[in-house]
């Protein structure tokens, strides 16, 4: 068991932090660091020098995951895993993902400096291409990893320039030579930031997150008539934007019967011909739904449909929904949910329990591994922007809380 007088050096923390953030730093103060571009190699190398410096011993996947290692007393035991990914969105800011990360690196600098020797060994992770802004796929590098698509697909996802994944991994000089691919570990714990307003709306540390949310999703189309606005009386018309109008507001109702934890987002919308003076005939948007509980999901996907449809004709619409995917909810392993809430509670930081509401690569590793995350708040739960902030005070907290996780559980009886 770990105990509460080991402290992780919060100021070290922040200086690694920023010192990542220099890498591919915005103007606007926010990060830039697309994945396997070359400003993600300069990232990738700079992490790696400081996992030699620490001791670690570096292996590349053959998707650019890597692992950095600490070994344990035993090394017959299972490693305890951790990370996060380095990769940011075009506008992104500097701690979505790289506070993973580096959190992981300064638990390893403090077991370094404070002597200890865990029982299992431990390796710190960086996967690739979590945010998918590059080649149009998230998680790209923990979903290889957990066998939710082949790296062949992933090799042959091209970025908007053209090359593809597998060129630019060469290019960049992290398509490694282990099989991206399972391992047998032990735990795997993730540090992120909230990216929403709850815990900091609470004046919460800590979010424990039990899970990750299930969701579904689908394109609509809604085709009507294109006719002149002037001269079409009501009974002749056929509004495709009028009905997705009460479908926007269908997906408004059902997200709200469903309490505090639903979800449901109509965020793209196409008109054609959008027109001043013409009814709308054509339109295209998006709907998806999100909930911790997968039966709630289910129901959506046979009720919004029906109900969708209802209101496509009484105003003499066709309705076209394509379902792209739904994903179950993915409950995280209770023992390691437990383990954040017990460092939380020792170190007696306000906590709550938490749902994702993001994807994470931790949701793809708990298919495999017992998983676990760690959320701390973000100013205004803003992210995915230049903007996107935390307090030296709250990255800290979140890092001893990891601190404390990883420690309790490499040194666990077993
Ligand atoms: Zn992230």
């Amino acid at each position: 068991m770990s105990g509460t007088n080991q402290k992780i050096d919060a100021a070290r923390l922040w200086d690694s932090l920023m010192a990542m953030a220099s890498i591919g730093a915005t103007p606007k103060g926010g990060v830039k660091r697309l994945t396997l571009t070359e400003v993600d190699r300069q990232g990738r190398d700079r992490f790696a020098g400081w996992c030699a410096e620490a001791g670690l011993t570096l292996r590349v996947d053959a998707i650019g995951n890597m692992f950095a290692r600490r070994p344990g007393r035993d090394p017959k035991r299972l490693p305890v895993l951790f990370g996060s990914h380095l990769d940011s969105q075009p506008s992104g800011g500097k701690f979505d993902g790289a506070l993973g990360v580096m959190a992981g690196l300064e638990v390893i600098r403090s077991l370094n400096d404070l002597n200890i020797e865990t029982e299992a060994p431990i390796e710190l992770i960086n996967w690739t291409d979590e945010e998918g802004s590059r080649f149009g796929h998230s998680l790209m590098g923990s979903g290889v990893w957990a066998g939710v698509f082949a790296e062949a697909y992933a090799y042959g996802l091209r970025a908007t320039e053209g090359v593809t994944g597998e060129a630019a991994l060469a290019a960049i000089g992290y398509r490694g030579t282990h099989p991206a691919e399972p391992f047998a570990a032990d735990a795997y714990f993730e540090l992120h930031i909230e990216q929403g307003p709850i815990l900091e709306a609470e004046g919460q540390a800590i979010g424990i997150v039990t899970g990750a949310q299930a969701m579904i999703w689908w394109d609509a189309v809604l085709e009507g008539q294109d006719s002149h606005a002037g001269t079409t009386p009501p009974a002749a018309r056929r509004d495709a934007l009028l009905g997705a109008a009460r479908i926007i507001e269908l997906v408004d109702r059902l997200m709200r019967a469903r309490g505090q934890d639903g979800r449901g987002t109509v965020g793209y919308l196409s008109v054609a011909p959008n027109s001043r003076n013409v009814i709308p005939g054509e339109v295209r948007f998006s709907v998806e739904f999100r909930h911790p509980d997968t039966e709630e999901i289910l129901r959506l996907a046979a009720e919004f449909p029906q109900l969708a449809q209802h209101i496509a004709d009484a105003l003499r619409l066709g309705l076209r929904l394509t379902e792209l995917f739904r994903i179950q909810a993915q409950p995280f392993d209770p023992g390691c949910v437990a383990l954040v809430r017990q460092a939380a509670a020792r170190l007696g930081l306000p906590a709550r329990e938490i749902v994702s509401g993001a994807g994470h690569d931790a949701v793809y590793v708990a298919r495999h591994v017992p998983t676990a995350m760690i959320f701390c708040p973000c100013k205004d739960g803003l992210s995915h922007n230049e903007a996107e902030s935390i307090e030296p005070h709250e990255a800290a907290a979140g890092c001893q809380v990891l601190f404390e996780a990883v420690v309790a559980r490499a040194n666990r009886a077993l």
